[in-house]
C-alpha cells in the first residue's frame, strides 16, 4: 500500500517536528543563495520555533525568479547541480530551476510514492505520453516509474496509431497522459473499432499539467476503461509529484515532508479562511539546489476538511480550479498573454488590437487570434496579407510554442471596451467542478 510507511503515515506532531526541522534547514540553506541573501537580511527570524511562523517571510513570485535569472537563486555551487529544467516561453526571461543528484534522487522517490500509492508495481508496464525535455512532466514521471520496477516506455506525446501499437504490443496498463490528449485517444480508439476492456490492459491513467474537471476524468475512466488520477506539480517545485489523488479519489495528499503549503487570500496575501479557495503557496523542505520559500503558485485550491480513509496524513487540497494571474494552459504549455501582445507588437502593418480566443475542438485546446490590420497595409494584394498572416502564425509559435490560426482583421473591427481591454476570451469548460 505505501511506498515510505514511516513519512505517509506519520502522526500530525512528528510531521510538524519534521517540518519545522527541515524549514529551518531550509532558510539556512536559501541564505546561501543571492537573493534570498538581499530578501531576507532584514525580514526572517534567526529561527523557526513552528512552521506557521514562516508567515513573517516575504513571499517569493515568478518575477522574482525572472529578476534573478540565471543564478539568483542558486544555493549551492554550480558544479555541484546536475540538471536544469525550464518553463516554456522567451520572452523576458524564462525560468530555470537547478537540481543537485541529491534533489533529483528526491524527486524521484516522490514520483514513485505518488505512483505506489495508486496501485502501480514492478509488474506494471507505464506508457509516457508526456514531453520528454525541459518540461519536467515526462521526465519526473519517468525515474519515478523505473525506480518502482515498472517497464517503461518514454514515447512521449502524439502519433496515436503508434501510441495503441505500443498498448496492444506490449500490453501497457499505466499511462501518464494530458486529460485533453487522453480523451481524443479515447475517441480514436473507439473509432478504429477496439474495445478498450476487452482488447486492452489499461488499469490506471495519470491526468495532470492543465485543470480538468471531475467531469472529464470521469469520460476518460469510463472510456478508456481504467481509473485515473490528479497529478499537480510545478517546476518551481520540482515538478509533478508535489500533490496527488489517493485511490479514494477525492483531493490530492500535498507531500508535507517536502513541501509546506500554505493556502492565501491572493488580494490581502492573509492565510484563507478555514475551507476557504486561496492561492497556494509552497515551500520546498529538501531542496539543496534551489531552495524557495513561500513560492506564490498562483494556482486556486482548498485544503479539504478531514483525515483521509486511506490513512495517510498529508493535508489533501481540491482539485485546482483556476489561476489567481493571467496565465493559460493550451494542451499543456503555458502561456501569458503579454507574450502574444509582444509578438503582435514586433511586427510592422499590424495595429494596436487584438483577441485572444480559447477554445475546445476535439478535446484538444485551440488558439484563435484576431488582430487588426493597420489601414496602410490594405493597399496591399491578397498575396502579401497572406504572407503576413503566416509571418504572425510563424512568430506566435516560436514564442508560445501552440501553433495559433492567426485572422487578420480590418481596423477597428475588434470591440473596444473603456477601461482595460477585454483581449483574451476562454471559452472552454473545464474550470472548477
Ligand atoms: P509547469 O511548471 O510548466 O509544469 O506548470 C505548472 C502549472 O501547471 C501549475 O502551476 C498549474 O497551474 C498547472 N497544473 C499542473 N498540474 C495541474 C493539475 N493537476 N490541475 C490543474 N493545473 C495543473
Ligand atoms: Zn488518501
Amino acid at each position: 500500500m505505501y511506498w515510505e510507511p514511516a513519512v505517509e503515515l506519520a502522526e500530525a506532531d512528528t510531521l510538524r517536528a519534521l517540518q519545522t526541522e527541515r524549514l529551518n534547514t531550509t532558510l539556512a540553506a536559501a541564505r546561501r543563495a543571492p537573493h534570498y541573501a538581499q530578501a531576507l537580511r532584514n525580514a526572517a527570524p534567526a529561527r523557526l520555533e513552528r512552521p506557521e511562523d514562516l508567515g513573517s517571510i516575504p513571499f517569493t513570485t515568478k518575477d522574482d525568479l525572472r529578476s534573478s535569472f540565471p543564478y539568483g537563486f542558486l544555493a549551492v555551487d554550480r558544479r555541484d547541480t546536475v540538471r536544469l529544467h525550464s518553463s516554456s516561453g522567451t520572452t523576458g526571461n524564462p525560468t530555470v530551476v537547478f537540481h543537485t543528484a541529491a534533489d533529483l534522487d528526491r524527486w524521484t522517490d516522490l514520483l514513485a510514492r505518488c505512483m505506489y500509492m495508486t496501485g502501480v508495481r514492478r509488474e506494471d508496464v507505464f506508457q509516457n505520453l508526456m514531453s520528454y525535455g525541459l518540461f519536467t512532466g515526462g521526465l519526473g514521471f519517468h525515474y519515478g516509474a523505473e525506480r518502482i520496477g515498472a517497464l517503461t516506455i518514454p514515447i512521449g506525446p502524439g502519433n496515436s496509431q503508434r501510441q495503441l501499437w505500443f498498448m496492444r504490443q506490449f500490453e501497457t496498463s499505466v499511462l501518464h497522459i494530458l486529460p485533453n490528449y487522453a480523451l481524443r485517444l479515447a475517441g480514436l480508439i473507439a473509432e478504429s473499432g477496439i474495445d478498450c476492456r476487452r482488447e486492452l490492459r489499461l488499469r490506471i491513467a495519470f491526468l495532470g499539467a492543465e485543470p480538468h474537471t471531475e467531469q472529464m476524468r470521469r469520460l476518460v475512466e469510463e472510456t478508456l476503461g481504467l481509473r485515473a488520477y490528479n497529478s499537480y506539480g510545478l517546476s518551481e517545485m520540482c515538478g509533478p509529484g508535489v500533490a496527488f489523488e489517493c485511490t479514494e479519489q477525492r483531493g490530492m495528499h500535498v507531500w508535507e515532508d517536502a513541501f509546506y503549503p500554505e493556502i492565501i487570500d491572493p488580494e490581502t496575501l492573509e492565510p484563507a479562511a478555514e475551507g476557504e479557495v486561496g492561492e497556494l503557496v509552497l515551500t520546498t523542505l529538501s531542496r539543496e539546489a534551489m531552495p524557495l520559500l513561500r513560492y506564490r503558485t498562483r494556482d486556486l485550491t482548498r485544503f479539504l476538511p478531514g483525515p483521509c480513509p486511506c490513512g495517510r496524513t498529508h493535508r489533501r487540497i481540491d482539485r485546482i480550479t483556476g489561476r489567481s494571474d493571467d496565465m493559460l494552459i493550451i494542451n499543456g504549455v503555458n502561456i501569458f498573454p503579454m507574450q502574444i501582445e509582444q509578438v503582435l507588437l514586433r511586427i510592422p502593418g499590424l495595429g494596436a488590437n487584438y483577441l485572444v480566443v480559447v477554445r475546445t475542438e476535439g478535446h484538444m485546446d485551440r488558439l484563435d487570434i484576431s488582430v487588426e490590420v493597420a489601414p496602410s497595409a490594405f493597399g496591399g494584394t491578397l498575396e502579401e496579407l497572406e504572407a503576413l498572416q503566416r509571418r504572425v502564425a510563424e512568430a506566435l509559435r516560436s514564442e508560445i510554442v501552440v501553433t495559433p490560426t492567426v485572422h487578420l482583421v480590418e481596423a477597428g473591427s475588434l470591440p473596444t471596451t473603456e477601461g482595460k481591454a477585454q483581449r483574451v476570451r476562454d471559452e472552454r469548460p473545464r474550470q472548477g467542478g
